[in-house]
């Protein structure tokens, strides 16, 4: 908790988040703690962690 925000690690590059909100990094958006598959995110989380890995953005 920082401010009273709950924040975090972004599960595609690592940085700290809002929970909630949308890594200003990768774009990756965060769906609370599990990140799971088919929230608001157009990539699954594999295919996002892959496409930055090869550096691309992820929308
Ligand atoms: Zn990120």
């Amino acid at each position: 908790m920082i401010n009273g925000w709950e924040y975090i690690h972004c599960p595609v590059c690592g940085a700290l988040v809002e929970t909630y909100d949308i890594c200003s990094k990768c774009n990756w958006q965060n769906t609370g703690e599990t990140n799971i598959d088919g929230g608001p995110n157009k990539l699954t989380l594999k295919e996002a962690q892959a496409a930055y890995a090869k550096g691309q953005k992820i929308y």
